[in-house]
């Protein structure tokens, strides 16, 4: 799934190719990508708009348009599809031969923006007010913004009993973090994953801040080299392995001890650490 430092690069690529361009029109090929609003709803608020912002909170992309927004979420692995004209769009969009599969399109005067998910779970939702967004509504501190700070991240951890992984991937206290960066954060903190969230000295949560920001700010930097395309369906976490240290690396040596790295269940999720230097 998608977390924080990809859907910043999608809106940091996106941004200068869409902001300011009017959307003629909306096509919804599968209606399903808009459930539980209607895509005439979607369509309805959308067409003759112009964008003017595209931001990004937690792992929701944000079009904030003249008038409303559209929230885009990817889910597992939904993709944004480029298309040079409404012709390429209507020739390759779900073709039998040589077809990209696309849920929604908006055609804009420079292009195409296409959503598309093949299995379906990813969404395009249209919202007159920000507030009106329930996902939105709903979610914690962004763990890229200046508000995550080491204070205000303590005050998140006190009052939960949680396990530290499951507190992570919350969105409702830190907004941002998946199964992977979570991982890689409690690794590079030295923090069991099982352990309780309050349990967490002052020291131990200036250390796990610390590794949240600094895992984010690598992976960013790994996702904006090569930045999207929106071509390449296989973009998502490409080149990634090399930064990893514990998410996927089971069996194999901890960077840090040499022990082997372990993966465990929590949450219905697979948590990869470090038993030996992991506390
Ligand atoms: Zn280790």
């Amino acid at each position: 799934m998608p977390e924080l430092p990809e859907v910043e690069a999608v809106v940091r690529t996106l941004r200068p190719l869409v902001q300011g361009q009017r959307i003629r029109c909306v096509h919804v090929f599968h209606p399903i990508a808009t459930k539980p609003q209607t895509a005439s709803r979607v369509a309805a608020l959308a067409t003759g708009r112009s964008i003017h912002s595209v931001d990004r909170k937690g792992k929701y992309v944000l079009l904030v348009l003249d008038r409303g927004l559209l929230t885009l979420h990817f889910r597992l692995d939904g993709q944004l599809v480029w298309f040079s004209s409404a012709a390429e769009l209507l020739e390759r969009a779900n073709a039998k031969e040589n077809g990209v599969h696309v849920d929604v399109a908006f055609e804009l005067g420079n292009g195409v923006l296409g959503f598309a998910d093949r299995r379906h779970f990813g969404r395009v939702h249209a919202w007159d007010r920000v507030e009106d967004s329930p996902g939105l509504a709903s979610l914690g501190l962004d763990a890229c913004s200046k508000e995550f700070t080491p204070t205000r991240f303590r005050e998140l951890l006190v009052p939960s009993v949680r396990p530290l992984k499951d507190f992570l991937l919350e969105q409702t206290r830190v907004a941002g973090l998946g199964n992977i960066y979570s991982c890689e954060s409690l690794w590079h903190a030295r923090l069991d994953p099982r352990r309780r969230a309050k349990s967490l000295k002052a020291e131990e949560a200036r250390r796990l801040h610390k590794a949240i920001v600094s895992v984010l700010a690598r992976a960013l930097e790994c996702c904006l080299n090569p930045a999207p395309d929106f071509c390449d369906s296989r973009w998502w976490f490409q080149g990634l392995e090399k930064i990893l240290r514990a998410y996927g690396r089971e069996g194999e040596p901890c960077r840090r001890c040499g022990a082997k790295i372990q993966r465990i269940e929590q949450g219905g999720r697979s948590t990869y650490w470090c038993r030996r230097c992991q506390r």
